[in-house]
């Protein structure tokens, strides 16, 4: 049995030690204030227990990462009829990029690109205000993590309302396609503030146990749609960095632009981890080094 405190804590030990930590995302104006010389690793298991290093007590945005939380919620309520709406391809652009959906008729590549997650969010608006959907999905995390102490940071989400420009954009470009149902303004309203739950990486850990697919595991999804989601965070989780994030990590993951990822070893653990400072394609640098070397260590790699 691999000594995983041990892995842990020498992982935390070795990131501390890094220069190179990447840059802050400073076109949410909130977030350019975050320490960058912050870094936490927690390994979730199946039972539940947390196995950290680093500043795990410490509550960053999760950003994207809440795409997997509102794909769960939109697949439990629309089924496969959401596909219509949105594909299931790697985009090999960046996160924000419009490029693809003129040319795809405003049908966004994947759910976790923002033209995708837009959709998604749209989707599980229909028909409720905004509040009931954020109510629903902090439902959704704190059932997931176990833990009621999860909430929405209001000074992120007024802080990327106030340059939501290129969202805004996409939004309304689906809705000229037609693929969008409700006013833009309430779309990424709503959207801005999902993505501006706070949570800490032991908390994020915890929340993914439910796409373990373990005995111990909250059973929030059946095994075949925590199967899929899987997959697509494999392939699409980290835009175009996704390639580099399999090779190297060779696990499902998800990033967002806090610094954080939630990566997947199904059947083993679910892991978070958060540095602030992002690579060139939106990803946390650090997060990926710490990811790549607690799966050489472990042997987690879904490729063995
Ligand atoms: N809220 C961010 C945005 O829409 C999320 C992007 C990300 O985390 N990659 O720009």
């Amino acid at each position: 049995m691999t000594d995983l405190p041990a892995i842990v804590a020498q992982i935390a030990a070795d990131m501390a030690g890094e220069v190179e930590r990447g840059a802050v995302a400073d076109y949410i104006p909130e977030l350019a204030k975050v320490d960058p010389g912050q870094f936490a690793l927690a390994v979730a298991l199946p039972s539940g227990h947390v196995i950290s290093a680093g500043d795990a007590a410490t509550p960053f945005s999760i950003q994207s990462v809440s795409k997997v939380f509102t794909l769960a919620i939109a697949l439990g309520r629309l089924g496969d009829s959401l596909w219509n709406r949105v594909g299931r391809e790697p985009s090999g652009l960046a996160f924000n990029s419009i490029l693809q959906l003129e040319n795809e008729a405003g049908i966004p590549r994947n759910p976790f690109v923002n033209a995708g997650a837009i959709v998604v969010t749209d989707a599980i608006l229909a028909g409720h205000a905004p509040k009931v959907v954020l109510a629903e999905l902090l439902a959704f995390i704190r059932a997931a993590a176990g833990d009621e102490d999860i909430h929405i940071n209001k000074a992120v989400a007024r802080s990327e309302q106030a340059t939501a420009h290129r969202n805004i954009a996409l939004a309304e470009f689906m809705a000229a396609h037609g693929n969008l149902r409700n006013p833009s303004a309430l779309t990424i309203g709503t959207y801005v503030h999902q993505c501006a739950v706070e949570m800490t990486t032991a908390q994020l850990a915890r929340a993914g146990r439910f796409l373990v697919g373990a005995p111990g595991c909250p059973r929030l999804v059946s095994p075949a749609r925590a199967r899929r989601i899987n997959a697509l965070m494999m392939t699409c989780g980290h835009y175009d960095g996704s390639g580099e994030f399999a090779y190297r990590v060779g696990l499902p993951g998800k990033s967002g632009v806090g610094g954080g990822i939630l990566a997947i070893a199904p059947g083993r653990a679910s892991i978070a981890v958060w540095s602030p400072g992002l690579n060139a394609q939106g990803n946390s640098r650090l997060g990926t080094l710490a990811l790549e070397r607690l799966v050489r260590a472990t042997g987690w790699s879904v490729f063995g």
